[in-house]
């Protein structure tokens, strides 16, 4: 057993289908009288059903979400809410919607009651991603950590089936690299673990009825726990990887994640002895890279990052970006390590050898 550190996160979940429902007792125990609903325009429709839910306690709604969290998105949100005398906030959606509530969060330290519809994860994490001249940042603060999170599975009947696979090679990402963390401990493998197992499991059953309550219900449970590793853990290489993509050459985030992930886990998992021994028991695959890599094709996701908008050309400037600024990682990040890495991804190069792993 090596020594660990671990610091449990001030927070609340509620889980369960229909436990939309339990909203407004939420807001009232925490002491709030009025909320502004968070939406992206795309579920406008589903924060105006919350805000009547919510009744008397509902400040209204301010579905103008957005990727990469404008800085003056957050302004924005809060001239809202105090136009409408909010004292707090609802962030019904995925990591975008969770992002604006974080970036009010940091600027002006309201509650936020997390209403997560996808599987990213961000609810359960103090990392906060801000974008203002033109340049997306990031960072770690406990305030912007949502107070409480209500996990409803009937929410995300509505995620359209690639999206559920991606959003789940998302999480299933955060569970990979907290199981290699520097800062990594007895938790936050269990949780990274059964999370990974829980997401192979139900992603193949999401896929063939996406309408399976308890299929959905399974996902968003491992969804739940991967988030709450990434919430414990240091991200290392593939993190890092697919920040850059997405932020110096806009890569969608899900995707790039899912295309990502086995070439990540493929360059480090021998590095990785214990993280390797836990990603074989969650997948049941003696290569869990290669495994990754072929449920996620089984499974309709995007095969490379060509096929995201990636060219050539773009890669010698992302191997500069991944390898400046030295980072934790299993395996030490080299320049031809990280080109070879991120040639096979462009063209979506075979990982050969996932033996039989979980049935999909
Ligand atoms: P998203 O929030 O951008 O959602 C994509 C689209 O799907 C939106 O239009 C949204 O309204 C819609 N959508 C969401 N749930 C739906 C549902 N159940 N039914 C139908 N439509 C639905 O996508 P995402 O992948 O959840 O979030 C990506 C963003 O989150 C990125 O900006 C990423 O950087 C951030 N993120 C942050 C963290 C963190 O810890 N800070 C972690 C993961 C992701």
């Amino acid at each position: 057993m090596k020594d660990f550190h671990y610091q449990s996160l001030p927070m609340r979940v509620s889980f369960g289908a229909g436990r939309l429902a339990s909203l407004p007792d939420e807001v009232r125990a925490l002491g709030l009288k009025r909320v502004l609903v968070l939406a992206t325009p795309f579920q406008k429709e589903l924060a105006e059903q919350v805000s009547e839910q919510l009744g008397g306690l509902s400040a209204g709604v301010h579905a103008e979400a957005e990727m990469h969290v404008p800085i003056e998105s957050a302004h924005k949100a809060r001239e809202v809410a105090k136009a409408a005398g909010a004292d707090g906030y609802v962030a019904v959606g995925g990591g975008s919607t969770t992002g604006l509530g974080k970036a009010i969060a940091l600027e002006f330290g309201m509650p936020i009651i997390a209403v997560p519809t996808t599987y990213a994860g961000s609810e359960m994490t103090p990392v906060w991603g801000l974008t203002a001249n033109g340049e997306k940042k990031t960072g770690r603060d406990p305030k912007v950590l949502p107070t409480s999170v209500i996990y409803d599975p009937e929410l995300t009947l509505t995620l359209p089936v690639g999206m559920s696979v991606t959003s789940g090679f998302n999480a299933i990402a955060h569970a990979v690299e907290g199981l290699y963390a520097p800062d990594g401990s007895p938790i936050t493998a269990l949780m990274a673990e059964e999370g990974a197992r829980a997401l192979v499991d139900a992603l193949p059953r999401v896929v063939a009825d996406p309408a399976d309550k308890d299929a959905r219900a399974d996902a968003l449970y491992g969804a739940w726990l991967c988030g709450a590793t990434l919430g414990a853990t240091t991200m290392s290489l593939h993190h890092k990887l697919c920040h850059t993509l997405g932020g110096t050459f806009n890569l969608p985030h899900a995707e790039t994640h899912t295309v990502v992930l086995p070439y990540a886990l493929a360059y480090n998992q021998e590095h990785a002895p214990q993280a390797l021994a836990a990603l074989r028991r969650a997948t049941g695959a003696e290569n869990p890279a290669a495994y990754l890599r072929e449920l996620s094709l089984k499974l309709g996701a995007p095969g490379s990052l060509r096929e995201l908008g990636l060219e050539e050309a773009d890669i010698e400037k992302a191997v500069a970006i991944a390898t400046k600024n030295p980072y934790a990682n299993p395996r030490e990040v080299t320049e031809e390590g990280i080109r070879d890495l991120l040639t096979k991804a462009l063209n979506g190069a075979d990982l050969d050898g996932a033996g039989p792993g979980r049935p999909a």
